[in-house]
């Protein structure tokens, strides 16, 4: 969850500073602390690459069957 929603966020944000342009990377616009402030959710508490090694590990322990997949016809 932490991992997605991480991921998620940045993609998000990164567009958004993009939109703004120079303006996005200007630190008196709100975006700029927004951007700043989402980064550092891939780092502290388990790195992302970290997480997704954790994640990997208990679907090999356990098998895909945990992530009850939906199954297509
Ligand atoms: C603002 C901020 C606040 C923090 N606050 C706290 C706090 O309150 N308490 C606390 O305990 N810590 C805190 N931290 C530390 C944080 O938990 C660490 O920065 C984080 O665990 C990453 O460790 P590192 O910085 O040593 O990076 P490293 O472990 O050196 O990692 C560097 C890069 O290598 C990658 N990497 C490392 N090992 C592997 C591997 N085996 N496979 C693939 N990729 C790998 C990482 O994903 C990362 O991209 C904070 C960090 C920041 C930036």
């Amino acid at each position: 969850m932490e991992l997605s929603a991480s991921e998620a966020s940045g993609r998000v944000v990164d567009r958004c500073l993009q939109i703004f342009g120079g303006r996005g990377y200007d630190r008196s616009y709100p975006v700029e602390r927004l951007y700043r402030e989402l980064r550092v959710d891939r780092i502290w508490e388990g790195t992302s690459e970290i997480q997704r090694l954790i994640v990997a590990g208990e679907l090999v322990k356990r098998g895909t069957g945990v992530l009850q997949l939906p199954v297509t016809r």
